[in-house]
């Protein structure tokens, strides 16, 4: 193995929209192994429109990036030599670690992964990883379906969003998606099988089209992305509607929030309960939910995208492209 290895690290804090220069591609030397610490190899890396946010030196739920530092999100890697007794060589591990081909690691923050022939290991990146946890908990916790309801996904064919509605359409409800472009609005209609679905690049008016398309309204809607799309669905929630406030990826590149239309009437006229939530509020639940989500793929109720880009230094690209709908399904980067 070579000595010296390739990270990514954050070069400067971006002002509005995110760029690749944004990023530095550094080289340094591997560190010796420490007791109790792992050398793994990073296999996937998962990019997550959150890490925009701590891309940003402000408080939030999350620490922020340090400049110069490696990027760090949740990825599966191989444990390469281990002085830890959690570990062996040649474990496949889940967790958060750093944008690096190689790294040395305290195991603390990482699971192993029990190899499953009937799943792929990308999935604990994906549909039984945080997206697909959060589109579970989101979803039943907060957004309480039940049979006959209408529900309206956000960034519908994304990795959080495909999930949730998906586990909308096993709760008996009306599910309507809404996301960017026809090849979009063709995999909410042919592959998800949405009752219906939006491309909002080609509609102007989200409002008077789930008019047309929601004639009792809208009980639940999971909100991934926020501004002009949720404004238009607020105007159609129903008595007792729920809002899962689960993501607002529209703002994320904003340096100042619009306050647009003040919509809380809306809100008051109709008893709307909304709730923000974050995942990990959930993790000693995590092993329950991943069992069920699992046992649904097996019955062939959820199917699970992967959009795999190839290629270590294409990290950056990938990470931009959430921002730019690129992607069906979860983003991932195969190293
Ligand atoms: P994703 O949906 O797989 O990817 C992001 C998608 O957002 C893009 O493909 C794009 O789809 C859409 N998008 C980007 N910019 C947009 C804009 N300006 N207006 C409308 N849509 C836009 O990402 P994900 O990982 O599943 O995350 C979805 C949301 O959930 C994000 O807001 C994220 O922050 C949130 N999230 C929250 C939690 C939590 O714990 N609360 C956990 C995970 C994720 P289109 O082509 O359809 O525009």
């Amino acid at each position: 193995m070579q000595k010296s290895i390739k990270k990514f690290v954050l070069k400067s804090r971006p002002s509005g929209e995110v760029s690749a220069d944004n990023f530095e591609l550094v080289k340094e030397d591997i560190p010796e192994l420490k007791q109790g610490e792992i050398l793994i190899k990073a296999k996937f890396l998962s990019v997550d429109p959150y890490m925009r946010n701590r891309m940003n030196n402000v408080e939030s739920y999350v620490v922020p990036f340090e400049l110069e530092s490696a990027i760090t999100g949740d990825g599966i890697a191989e444990v390469i030599d281990t002085k830890s007794d959690k570990f062996e060589a040649g474990d496949l591990l889940v967790g958060i670690v750093p944008w690096q081909e190689y790294a040395v690691i305290d195991p603390k923050k990482v699971e192993k992964i029990i190899p499953d022939e009937n799943i792929s290991s990308t999935a604990y990146l994906s549909v039984l990883g945080l997206t697909g946890l959060t589109a579970y908990f989101g979803l039943l916790d907060i957004g309480d379906p039940k049979p006959g309801e209408t529900v309206i996904i956000s960034a519908a064919a994304g990795a959080v969003g495909s999930v949730a509605g998906q586990i909308a359409r096993i709760k008996e409800c009306k599910v309507i998606g809404i996301a960017g472009g026809e090849k979009k609005f063709l995999y909410l209609k042919n592959d998800l099988h949405f009752d219906e679905a939006i491309d909002y690049k080609k509609t102007p008016n989200i409002r008077k089209e789930l008019r047309n398309i929601c004639p009792n309204r809208v009980d639940i809607y999971f909100d991934n992305v926020g501004g002009d799309i949720s404004d238009g669905v607020f105007y159609m929630l129903n008595n007792h509607a729920r809002i899962i406030l689960c993501g607002q990826i529209s703002l994320y590149n904003l340096n100042r929030l619009s306050m647009g239309p003040r919509l809380y009437p809306q809100f008051l006229f109709h008893r709307v309960k909304m709730q923000g939530f974050i995942v990990y509020d959930y993790t000693d639940r995590f092993t329950n939910a991943r069992d069920q989500i699992k046992q649904w793929i097996l019955d062939g109720k959820i199917i699970f995208d992967e959009n795999i880009i190839e290629g270590f230094e294409k990290l950056p690209t990938a990470f931009l492209g959430l921002f730019q709908g690129e992607n069906i399904g979860k983003q991932l980067v195969r190293v």
